[in-house]
């Protein structure tokens, strides 16, 4: 079943957006999407090589 990387809610409990990451497909729900989308550094250490992806504000950590 597919569940948020960040807080592995399923689609039973919040809806959950499937996004491609390197041809892989991930699930976010939709209360961790802003994560995402402005603080995508903060997954390095659950999306394997998304440290390689640089981060416009390192301050926000
Ligand atoms: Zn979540």
């Amino acid at each position: 079943m597919p569940k948020c990387i960040i807080c592995n809610v399923t689609s039973n409990e919040m809806p959950l957006i499937q996004f491609l990451f390197k041809d892989t497909a991930y699930h976010i729900c939709s209360q961790h999407v802003p994560v995402l989308i402005h603080n995508s550094g903060q997954l390095a250490n659950i999306l394997p090589g998304m440290n390689e992806v640089v981060d416009p504000d390192p301050m926000v950590h």
